[in-house]
C-alpha cells in the first residue's frame, strides 16, 4: 500500500457525495410560486442538480426568511473541488469546481483554461508580437470561438526590476488573466505590485519559500498555487500549512514529468481528483495545474518533436484531471486539438450541440430566392452554412429544433416530421419572406416529402443528401419549372 493507501482505506466507507433533487427540493421554500420560470420547486431543485440554475435563482431563498436554508443549500452544493478565480472583472476566468470524476457522472463545469507562456528576458519586439499572437488566436468550431485563455510570465531575469517591467509591458497591451511564475518572493512581489487589482494567480509556493508567497498572497488577494513535484504527502502538508495561515484560494501543482514519467504524473493527478471527489478531502479539494510547458525544460531535440510531447501532453492532462495548463507552442497543430478536445470534455454529455430554431438569412436574397430545411444540431447546421456561404448563394434556412439531432437521427426518431416543418414554417412565418411556396429539404428526409408536402400545403423539393451538393443542386433546379 502506498503512503497515502492507509488514509484512502480509511475514508473509503464514507462521504461518498451523492446529491439528489429530493436533497435541494427539501431545502427550498416549496411555495412553487413560479418566480424562478421554473412550474414548480422540484423542477427547480432538478435544474439545480443538473448544474443548469443556481440556488440565487430563487428570488424568495434570499430574503431574510430563508437565511437558514440557504446556508444550508450553499454547504450542500459547494463542489469537493473549490472554485478559484484569476484574473480581472470580465477576463476572469474560473477553475475548478468540479464535482464528479467522470463526466458522465456529471456535466464538467469551467472549462480548464490554456495559458500561454512569455518570459522576461524576451527583446520587447518579441515580448510584445507573442503576447498579439496569443490573442489573435481563434478558431471558429461549430459556432464557438476557440482560443487560449491566459498568460503566464516566468521570470528567468531573477531580477525583481526585469520581472516588474515585463509585467507591466504586457498588463499595458492586454487584459487578459495573468499568472506570475517565480518561486522568488522578492520577485513576486515586484511584479504584484505592479498589477494589484489584476488579481494574478502566483506560481509557486514551495517547502522554502511558502511563508513569504503566503504574506504575499494574502497581501495582494492573489490566488497561490502549491508545488510539491512528485511529492504528494509534501503537498497536502504545504496546502495543510497555507489553509491554516489564511491563504483559501490555492491551485495545486503536483509536478508535469513527461516522458517515462508520464504516467506517474497522470497517477498523481488522479489520485489527487479522486480523494476529492470521491472521498472528500479537503487537503486535495483544489484546482490542479498541468504544465505541459516542461517538455521544453527536458532534453536537447527537434522542436517538432517537443511540440509533439507537449501536445500528448496537454491532452492527457486535460483528460486526467487538469483544471488549468501552462503551455509554450502556439502552432495551430499542437494547440488546435487541446482546444477541440476541451471543448468536447466539457460539453454537456446529455445535450447535443445545438443552436437556435429560426430562419437564417444567407447571402441577400429577394422575394424569389430558394428556401431550404435543416435541424438545429450544430454541426449540420454550421455545416450547411458554411457550404451556402462557400458558394455565396442568396436563400432562406429554416432551422427546425430538433432537440440537437442531426437530419437522419431526427427522421429516424420522429422528431423531424411534416408536422414540425409545418409548425415551423408557421411559427418562423416563412410565407412573408418570400412570394413562393417551395421549400428544399434536405435528401436525407427524402421519405417525409409527401407527407410534409400535405401537412404544409408548400410543394416540396428533395434536396441533396450532403449540403456540398446544395450549389449544384440550386443551379440545375432553381428556379424550379412552373
Ligand atoms: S422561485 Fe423558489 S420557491 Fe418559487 S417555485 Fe422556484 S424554487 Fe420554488
Amino acid at each position: 500500500m502506498n503512503e497515502l493507501g492507509s488514509q484512502q482505506e480509511n475514508k473509503r466507507k464514507k462521504n461518498i457525495r451523492e446529491i439528489s433533487p429530493i436533497d435541494v427540493y427539501k431545502l427550498l421554500p416549496k411555495t412553487n410560486c413560479c418566480a424562478c420560470r421554473e412550474s414548480n420547486c422540484m423542477a427547480f431543485a432538478t435544474r439545480v442538480v443538473n448544474g443548469e440554475l443556481t440556488i440565487v435563482d430563487c428570488p424568495p431563498l434570499l430574503t431574510d426568511e430563508y437565511r437558514d436554508m440557504l446556508g444550508e443549500l450553499t454547504a450542500l452544493l459547494t463542489p469537493p473541488v473549490r472554485v478559484v478565480t484569476f484574473g480581472e472583472g470580465e477576463y476572469s476566468i474560473a477553475i475548478g469546481g468540479k464535482y464528479v470524476l467522470h463526466r458522465h457522472e456529471f456535466t464538467y463545469h469551467n472549462p480548464s483554461p490554456i495559458a500561454i507562456d512569455v518570459h522576461d528576458l524576451m527583446p520587447e519586439d518579441e515580448l510584445l508580437e507573442r503576447v498579439r499572437q496569443i490573442e489573435r488566436f481563434s478558431y471558429n468550431y461549430i459556432g464557438r470561438a476557440l482560443a487560449p485563455d491566459a498568460i503566464a510570465i516566468r521570470s528567468t531575469s531573477h531580477d525583481p526590476a526585469v520581472f516588474r517591467q515585463t509585467v507591466k509591458k504586457i498588463a499595458g497591451i492586454s487584459k487578459y488573466p495573468l499568472i506570475l511564475c517565480s518561486f522568488d518572493p522578492a520577485v513576486m512581489e515586484a511584479g504584484l505590485s505592479e498589477i494589484p487589482s489584476r488579481h494574478p494567480l502566483m506560481y509557486a509556493a514551495t517547502s522554502e519559500n511558502w511563508r513569504s508567497m503566503a504574506d504575499l498572497s494574502l497581501k495582494y488577494n492573489a490566488p497561490l498555487t502549491v508545488f510539491a513535484p512528485d511529492d504528494l504527502s509534501l503537498l497536502r502538508t504545504l496546502t495543510k500549512t497555507l489553509i491554516e495561515s489564511g491563504v483559501l484560494d490555492l491551485v495545486l501543482d503536483p509536478g508535469t514529468f513527461t516522458e517515462n514519467k508520464l504516467s506517474s504524473t497522470i497517477s498523481n493527478f488522479s489520485l489527487i481528483r479522486t480523494e476529492a471527489c470521491r472521498y472528500n478531502d479537503k487537503l486535495f479539494g483544489f484546482p490542479l495545474l498541468g504544465v505541459p510547458f516542461a517538455v521544453w525544460a527536458g532534453e536537447e531535440i527537434s522542436e517538432d518533436v517537443l511540440k509533439w510531447r507537449e501536445a500528448i501532453t496537454a491532452s492527457m492532462l486535460l483528460s486526467r484531471y487538469a483544471d488549468l495548463l501552462i503551455m509554450h507552442s502556439i502552432d495551430g497543430w499542437v494547440l488546435l486539438p487541446q482546444l477541440i478536445w476541451r471543448f468536447n470534455l466539457y460539453t454537456d454529455p446529455r445535450k447535443p450541440v445545438s443552436v437556435d430554431g429560426g430562419v437564417k438569412i444567407l447571402g441577400n436574397p429577394d422575394r424569389a430566392s430558394p428556401v431550404l430545411v435543416t435541424t438545429n444540431y450544430a454541426l449540420t447546421y454550421f455545416t450547411v452554412e458554411s457550404d451556402i456561404k462557400a458558394a455565396n448563394l442568396n436563400c432562406y434556412l429554416v432551422i427546425i429544433d430538433t432537440g440537437g439531432l442531426s437530419v437522419e437521427s431526427a427522421v429516424a426518431g420522429r422528431i423531424l416530421t411534416a408536422e414540425s416543418i409545418a409548425t415551423a414554417l408557421t411559427e418562423y412565418k416563412v410565407k412573408s419572406f418570400v412570394d413562393h411556396t417551395t421549400l428544399i429539404i434536405p435528401g436525407l428526409a427524402a421519405r417525409i416529402s409527401g407527407e410534409t408536402e400535405e401537412a404544409t400545403g408548400w410543394h416540396i423539393l428533395v434536396g441533396p443528401k450532403d449540403s456540398s451538393g446544395i450549389s449544384k443542386y440550386l443551379h440545375d433546379r432553381w428556379p424550379p419549372e412552373a
